[in-house]
């Protein structure tokens, strides 16, 4: 999932709006989706920005397969997952699974920081439930809902660079797997962490947000900022007529 840039900076209002915006995987912003969305084809400066694998790749649409446990403390799989690391906080996203990337394994990395949401006034951090995630790789996961609530925001993805749309998830999963040292995982995850893992996890098995969005709602994300940045979900909804 992905993290706003710097929006145009046409009003603090839009830069709120962008900073919803951002979910789970690798989401560019508006100001850097030109960059993003041109990576595969031209070559940059910055490594890292321009290994982000763009929508319409073969590998996005994919079942990820298992990884060997064998495998993970072998001097490649460590290099994929700090590769993966890094990448995620150049783009800035707050998760990047391995597709994203062109590899085809099960694994994903998740991360938020203060930082990253310092753009949330304190109500909006409540209402998404977001709170710093410490860095978590997972490998091999599980993720197992917990009750029925659900819960609509804006997701986006460095994968599909430059646009937004509401989409529904679970408010509270369990993800169970096997860390960066092989070493079994349980972790129980609510609010916009829970929203990070089960978009990650989606892109294990070939989906990626626009599969579950609220369609209606799907724009670019500067247009979305624009124009719901900063207003509580309900309101969004209702304008949408969602
Ligand atoms: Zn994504």
């Amino acid at each position: 999932m992905t993290e706003k840039p710097p929006v145009p900076a046409a009003s603090s209002r839009a830069r709120a709006a962008a900073a919803s915006v951002v979910v789970a995987c690798a989401t560019a912003a508006a100001a850097s989706s030109s960059s993003s969305a041109s990576a595969s084809s031209s070559p940059s400066p910055s490594p890292p920005a321009t290994a982000i694998v763009a929508v319409g790749a073969p590998v996005l649409r994919q079942r990820a397969v298992e990884v060997d446990v064998a495998e993970i403390a072998t001097p490649g799989f460590q290099a994929l997952v700090a590769r993966m690391v890094e990448v995620m906080r150049a783009a800035p996203g707050v998760g990047l699974a391995a597709p994203q990337l062109g590899v085809g394994k099960r694994v994903f990395v998740v991360e938020d920081t203060e930082e990253r949401m310092a753009k949330l006034t304190a109500a909006e951090r409540a209402e998404r439930g977001r709170v710093p995630v410490p860095l978590r790789v997972l490998v091999n996961p599980v993720v197992t809902p917990l009750g029925e609530p659900r819960a609509v925001f804006f997701e986006g993805c460095l994968s599909v660079a430059g646009f937004s749309a509401l989409v529904p998830r679970h408010d509270e999963v369990e993800v169970r797997g096997l860390d960066e040292r092989g070493q079994p995982v349980a972790w129980r995850v609510r609010g916009w962490p829970a929203r990070i893992v089960q978009h990650e996890l989606d892109h294990l098995d070939g989906t990626l947000y626009v599969d579950r969005m609220l369609t209606r709602s799907f724009g670019t994300t500067a247009h979305n900022a624009e124009r719901f940045g900063g207003q509580p979900i309900a309101a969004v909804r209702a304008a949408l007529g969602l």
